[in-house]
């Protein structure tokens, strides 16, 4: 990366070195920048973040390509938002996979759409949420104090067992395990 310009074109895609970069950088501690990936593990920058009227940031990701990404940079949570957990309602396709990826390592999150047109489903979803997001911030400092991560993933683990009582498909991978990200997207998206 050069000068700290990121490529906006859908023609260059970027890898996943990149990105950690990025996010390695001070630069970049409050931007938000998103858009699509193929199964070859290219990504394409289309999205940067805009402030909500909340004050939150979020990044418009496309609805209409399956595969979607973005990160979060170090002063916001590792964890997916809510909206992120409920991204997929909006998108074309039954399901939706999206890959967050924070300082630690890459969330893949994968959702069904009908589920999330269900008020009660996305009510009981967000009180489960909530729960876990009051306690990370909760612990957060500490947590971030811990360079290995190995805390957070204790934690990580816990919620995505949770979530997949929720019929998501999540994992988190490290950063250092990141060459196991090609086949399990295979293997997400083989859902019907
Ligand atoms: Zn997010």
């Amino acid at each position: 990366m050069t000068g700290g310009v990121i490529k906006k074109s859908r023609k260059e895609p970027i890898r996943i070195t990149e990105i950690f970069a990025y996010l390695d950088l001070p630069a970049f501690d409050n931007i938000e920048i998103g858009g699509t990936f193929n199964f070859e593990l290219s990504f394409f920058h289309t999205a940067n973040g805009v402030i909500a009227n909340n004050g939150r940031q979020f990044v418009r990701l496309p609805v209409k390509e399956k595969l979607s990404w973005h990160y979060h940079p170090k002063p916001y949570g590792m964890w997916p938002s809510f909206e992120d957990m409920i991204d997929g309602k909006f998108n074309l396709y039954k399901f939706s996979t999206s890959l967050i990826f924070n300082r630690l390592g890459v969330w893949c999150l994968s959702m069904k759409k009908e589920q999330l047109q269900d008020v009660k489903f996305v009510f009981d979803l967000e009180i489960m949420w909530n729960h876990f997001h009051q306690f990370l911030l909760k612990y957060r400092r500490q947590l971030d104090d811990d360079d290995t991560g190995t805390q957070y993933e204790e934690h990580f683990e816990t919620w995505a067992n949770h979530l997949r009582s929720f019929n998501y498909d999540i994992w988190f991978i490290k950063r250092n395990d990141i060459r196991n990200l090609a086949p399990l997207m295979k293997a997400v998206n083989n859902r019907a």
